[in-house]
């Protein structure tokens, strides 16, 4: 069976001493039931994050890793670096990178091979912008998102991937996307999945959906039957926000 999850991206927010705090109060009020919870923190909170950590459904990652295993890339983190840390996922291809960083396909194929050779779990992220919607591409773009940056992987590595759908004009906007346009997106990404790797391994893969999402909707969010959860920015920053998401499930 594919897991529930709510995994809360902090981007560039908090402090060091402010995210072990917000962590500290997340792992108080979390309990052990089958929802896999996931704080992806910035990089230089992992290690003081990890040691916050002490519950059994309360998980670590990253937001981004390198595109190369190790030398000289100044400023960059790379996927053993965030292993070591105790993380266990790394969000990839978030549309901010895709955006500001130009992150195309091909390097975020790159990045989820090297996080899969980590043992690393990828949090890959697709998602339209609102002309591509608005022209009614939304479908196509997702599909060739996942395509491209996923369809050469082995089923075995596949099926190590969590999905985030998140349409991009509903990422930080406050306008979510509807119950129905969230289910109609993950069943043609599940359907998608189901036709390159098998239905075995689409019913067991995780799809969350990101995008305005708080504990008012997230409830009729994560009642669609192929919304897995879900891929929290601005609503992670509070413990009572996220757990309040959390408890939807
Ligand atoms: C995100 O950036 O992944 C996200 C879903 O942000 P927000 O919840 O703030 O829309």
């Amino acid at each position: 069976m594919r897991k529930k999850i709510v995994a809360g991206n902090w981007k560039m927010n908090k402090t060091l001493q402010e995210g072990v705090e917000l962590a500290k109060t997340v792992n108080r009020q979390v309990e052990d039931t089958d929802v896999v919870v996931i704080l992806c923190t910035p990089f230089i909170h992992l290690a003081e994050v990890s040691k916050a950590i002490t519950k059994d459904s309360l998980f670590l990652g990253a937001q981004n890793c390198a595109s190369e295993t190790s030398g000289a890339f100044t400023g960059e983190v790379s996927v053993d670096m965030i292993k070591s840390t105790g993380a266990e996922y790394v969000i990839i291809g978030h549309s901010e990178r895709r955006s500001y960083y130009h992150e195309d396909d091909a390097l975020l194929n790159k990045k989820t091979k090297l996080a899969l050779a980590a043992g690393l779990t990828p949090i890959f992220c697709c998602g339209e912008v609102l002309a591509e919607r608005q022209s009614g591409k939304h479908m196509q773009v997702v599909k060739s998102q996942i395509e491209n940056g996923l369809f050469d992987l082995s089923a075995e590595d596949f099926g190590k991937v969590v999905l985030a759908y998140e349409p991009v004009w509903a990422i930080g906007t406050g306008v979510n996307a509807t119950a129905d346009q969230a289910q109609e997106m993950h069943k043609a990404i599940r359907d998608l999945v189901s036709e390159k790797y098998g239905t075995r391994v689409a019913e067991n893969t995780s799809i969350l959906y990101g995008g305005s999402c708080k504990p008012s909707n997230a409830k009729e969010l994560f009642s669609n039957p192929d919304v897995d959860g879900g891929l929290i920015g601005g609503a992670s920053l509070s413990a009572a926000d996220f757990m309040g998401i959390v408890s939807a499930f």
